[in-house]
């Protein structure tokens, strides 16, 4: 089906149904969270009699993006679910995904689990809110300047300001039209992505000084509790820090890992200027980009056999780079 008659597909089935779901990856992103609540106030605003609800745990830090609704599953009438940003049903966040038939995948991963009737997955798209931008200004779908103000701060974070490989034209293209159609303040959003804590500078500093660095130009640090307590950040901290490491001369692809005691977890944040990842993760409950992946690791020997491949990985890249 060409993509012109399936974002029509997509309207059609918005339309056609007066309950919608939209749900998004666990552990969610601002790309994740700020499609989501675009694509509902889009269709809120088109069409205003529908119930339309974002789903997942709600993450405080991005509470800008808006607010998450609460879901009965059993009181839904022949609902539409929406998935955006993840290309696996177990990654789902916050439904029961076997209640539901009618439903419509959008995504920018590499294609895993069939989910539903429409599935639109383009995995050279700069981030879903690109492809929910390109659903509202090529359909019926009205445009508030809420939604538009998500769909640039989504592009501009998972693009990591347009200089991530999937930046193309189309990612200016669409851009330019979402704030010639909204008249959007684009300086103000920067803050909202960007603006933070002192401590998250020293805490940065802090794993500057203490990345590990092989000869093969792989970096990696676990972060100690008492790191994270020092420097009086949060667990989140590292994910949030994770992309600054990039365009350092020294390193190809690096990884940062925490423990989430709570959940008696390892969480892993790995990126590449190179290196493919993705296929590597997925061999420790992980995954995501060819060079923006994430695991979650039960116990810390694994965490070191990921180390290690990651490590060979690099070696091997650069080794094919001598040739
Ligand atoms: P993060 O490092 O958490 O920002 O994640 C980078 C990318 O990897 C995103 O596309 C995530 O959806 C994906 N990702 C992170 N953790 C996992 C996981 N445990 N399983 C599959 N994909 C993941």
């Amino acid at each position: 089906m060409n993509l012109g008659t399936l974002k029509k597909k997509i309207f059609k089935s918005i339309k056609n149904h007066n309950e919608i779901i939209i749900a998004r990856h666990i552990g969610p992103d601002p790309d994740a969270i700020a499609s989501t609540n675009a694509l509902k106030l889009a269709i809120k605003e088109t069409f205003k009699n529908k119930k339309v609800l974002v789903v997942g745990k709600s993450v405080s830090r991005f509470k800008y993006l808006g607010e998450m609704d609460n879901i009965d599953e059993n009181v839904l009438n022949n609902p539409l679910l929406i998935v955006l940003d993840v290309p696996n049903i177990s990654r789902i966040d916050g439904i029961n995904f076997s209640k539901y038939k009618d439903i419509i995948k959008i995504d920018h991963h590499p294609y895993e689990d069939k989910m539903g009737n429409i599935e639109w997955v383009d995995d050279k798209a700069s981030s879903v809110s690109q492809m929910i931008t390109e659903l509202i200004l090529d359909t019926n779908l009205l445009l508030p300047k809420k939604a538009a103000e998500n769909l640039f701060l989504g592009i501009v974070s998972d693009s990591e300001r347009f200089s991530l490989s999937y930046t193309s034209s189309k990612t200016f293209y669409l851009v330019a039209k979402l704030i010639e159609k909204s008249n959007i303040d684009i300086v103000s959003l920067y803050k909202c992505l960007y603006m933070r804590p002192f401590s998250e500078i020293r805490f940065q500093g802090y794993i500057a000084t203490n990345l590990n660095v092989t000869e093969n130009n792989f970096a990696y640090l676990k972060i100690s509790k008492e790191a994270i307590l020092e420097y009086g950040v949060d667990i989140a901290a590292a994910s949030n820090l994770v992309n600054n490491f990039n365009y350092i001369k020294e390193i190809i692809a690096w990884a940062l890992v925490v423990y989430d005691e709570k959940n008696e977890i390892f969480k892993v944040n790995i990126r590449s200027r190179g290196p493919v990842i993705n296929n590597i993760a997925s061999k420790y409950n992980g995954g995501g980009h060819p060079l923006a992946s994430g695991a979650r690791i039960k116990n810390e020997n694994d965490v070191n056999n990921l180390f290690a491949e990651l490590d060979e990985v690099c070696k091997k890249y650069n080794e094919d780079r001598k040739i």
